[in-house]
């Protein structure tokens, strides 16, 4: 586990506009499958199974080129990828009603989502937010002129959910708003919703007719089960709701330089579904010819060979399930350590919390403290 720093020492304080709190929480770090295999690469040692193969398989295959893509994306990367979201039995893939383009990774399918219900949602509503969420979701919506709202999410007493708060606020949002999820390994608390608590959020939901916009950026990190860190999705979908989804492949396939995301929008089951979509996904390409053209090409043909080759993709889930075991690892360890040491207050939310990141409930004084005095750095 490393603890980085970011932004605050009395250096880099003279660049950043906004003021600068000490932050409470930390992200647990560890080489990608990918990095870990380019790093293991260069030395000349075996390397990480899935990264490299499908690297090689891309690099001696006589056919590559270095054409642009279509404006979709590569279309055996767009289809893999949606599957692996939404499941490949879903029935909204059957029924032909789910959009998909391939986009900058997690953020670019975000961007894309909010710069199409900004264009197209009939009344362009408030779209509510967790607090905290991850910071540039503000950004992303603000840009394309979404006014914005929070909903309660992390309470410091618990140090969990606040999810009477949470269900409070979806009660009295106006009609109709749109609501961003996590689907998983919540950015920044590892805070994450019980498969009840997502049930009892769709009931709401669907009474005040909200707009589900989920942002996926942690399939698989969170359990080690690509499956069950696409649940809320999927419920939500077999609940009829029509939605969007933003999906990156940066820290599951560890192909954070490489770009590589998809948005999907889903359609509401019905007679017109399937037209719906075509209709959504004419204006998604006009959109995305005038942002992008075309996307890039080398992580989605990456992520495509490793989720359409058996062998491979049995690897990658090896690798999510070490990756995430190791981070659940981690957090037995440090909270292990705090309860033999004795230190005040209670330390179970360390391991209640999922992913990458952790809320530690040390107040802002604690924070500084451990900075100032012991130079511990936290993101
Ligand atoms: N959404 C959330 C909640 C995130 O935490 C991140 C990355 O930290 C992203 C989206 C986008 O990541 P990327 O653009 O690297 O795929």
């Amino acid at each position: 586990m490393t603890m980085r720093s970011r932004g605050c020492s009395p250096s880099s304080r003279r660049f950043v506009l906004d003021s600068c709190l000490p932050v409470t929480s930390f992200e647990i770090h560890f080489p990608s499958p990918i990095s870990r295999a380019r790093a293991l690469r260069f030395s000349n040692k075996k390397t990480n199974p899935h990264a490299t193969q499908a690297d090689d398989l891309i690099r001696n295959d006589p056919n590559l080129n270095h054409e642009y893509l279509p404006i979709k994306g590569l279309a055996e990367y767009t289809t893999a990828a949606q599957k692996l979201i939404i499941g490949a039995q879903s029935p909204a893939i059957a029924e032909n009603r789910v959009s998909t383009f391939q986009t900058i990774s997690g953020t670019g399918a975000v961007h894309l989502g909010a710069l199409f219900l900004s264009k197209f949602h009939p009344t362009r509503p408030t779209l509510y937010l967790s607090n905290p969420t991850w910071a540039n979701h503000h950004q992303i919506f603000t840009n394309v002129g979404f006014s914005l709202a929070n909903y309660p999410y992390f309470d410091p007493k618990t140090k969990g959910l606040d999810f009477n708060g949470l269900l409070s606020t979806l009660r009295s949002a106006p009609k109709g708003s749109i609501i961003l999820l996590h689907a998983c390994a919540h950015n920044p608390t590892g805070v994450d919703l019980t498969q009840e608590q997502w049930k009892e959020v769709a009931v709401v939901m669907a009474e005040r007719a909200h707009f589900p916009f989920f942002d996926c950026a942690y399939q698989g990190f969170a359990s080690g089960d690509l499956s069950r860190d696409a649940w809320a999705i999927r419920y939500f979908i077999e609940q009829g709701f029509e939605l969007c989804i933003a999906q990156s492949f940066a820290k599951n396939f560890g192909l954070y330089g490489e770009r590589t995301g998809a948005f999907h929008f889903v359609s509401a089951p019905g007679p017109e579904a399937s037209q719906s979509a075509a209709h959504v996904a004419s204006q998604l390409a006009i959109l995305q010819r005038s942002e992008i053209s075309n996307p890039p090409a080398y992580g989605a043909r990456i992520a495509s060979r490793v989720l359409n080759d058996p062998e491979l993709f049995a690897q990658w889930e090896e690798d999510l399930r070490t990756m995430s075991g190791r981070i659940a690892e981690m957090r037995k360890g440090l909270r292990e350590r705090l309860e033999a040491k004795g230190t005040p207050g209670s330390w179970v939310h360390i391991t209640d919390q999922i992913g990458m990141f952790s809320f530690t409930g040390l107040t802002e004084a604690q924070v500084k403290v451990l900075r100032e005095k012991w130079h511990v750095y936290m993101v």
